[in-house]
């Protein structure tokens, strides 16, 4: 058996410390996790179930690189998030035995184009197009748990050209990672290189061409990403 064309290179994150990759399978990112960006996005920050949301595996981009303005959007904007690779795959994972599963952490940005987001909430449409875009998914380099072990807490920060737009503490997460990774395997079979983006603090806010956005994280470094041109 052939293929008809060359399938795409398989999408990757760089390792911190090693010349070695994690392949991406899939990568679901929960909406509404901290109770300060519920609020600011005029909802009730509650224990409700958590919700996910999808990106493509192939939306990852490295840290370093100068993504392009994204079409259709006049309010794209950056979410800083703690980033959780699975290394052990399983289903209806129990919360006590959830960390077992987890690889690494790293640290992430959940790029939104806002505008086309609360559209499709409004009318009760998918999110895909406000979030799923090309290059929405800014990783930095995975640490893993022997090294990084289970961050809990510590300062997770966002500025844009220097100036601080988010600061928080990851003990904010109103869903804790192991909750989450519970969650999601009894929704559907994780697997390795599956990818979790655990939601963003409050400070939500845009970005324009030109601007240089950081992410950074207690314990695992940051990320650095540059607005280019509109495509
Ligand atoms: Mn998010």
């Amino acid at each position: 058996m052939n293929y008809a064309f060359e399938p795409a290179p398989q999408a990757s994150m760089a390792i911190a410390d090693s010349e070695n990759r994690i392949p991406v399978r899939r990568i679901f990112c929960v909406g509404r996790n901290y109770a300060a960006h519920a609020r600011e996005m005029g909802k009730d920050p509650d224990r409700d179930p958590p919700f996910f949301f999808t990106k493509p595996a192939d939306a990852v981009v490295e840290t370093g690189q100068t993504i392009p303005y994204p079409p259709l959007t006049e309010n794209f904007h950056y979410e800083a998030e703690l980033i959780v690779v699975i290394g052990k795959g399983g289903r209806n994972i129990a919360e006590e035995d959830s960390l077992d599963h987890i690889w690494g952490y790293a640290v992430g940005n959940d790029l939104t184009r806002r505008d086309l987001q609360l559209e499709a909430r409004e009318k009760g449409r998918p999110w895909d197009w406000g979030k799923a875009f090309d290059k929405s998914a800014i990783i930095g380099p995975v640490h893993p748990v022997g090294k990084a072990g289970h961050p809990s807490s510590g300062s997770i920060k966002l500025t844009v050209n220097g100036e601080t737009k988010q600061d928080a503490d990851l003990n904010e997460l109103i869903w804790s990672v192991p909750e989450i990774v519970s969650i999601l395997s009894h929704s559907m079979e994780i697997a390795p290189g599956d990818v979790i983006m655990t939601g963003t603090p409050a400070g939500v806010g845009p970005l324009v061409e030109g601007d240089t956005c950081v992410v950074a994280i207690e314990g695992l470094g940051e990320i650095e990403t540059k607005i280019g041109a509109r495509l």
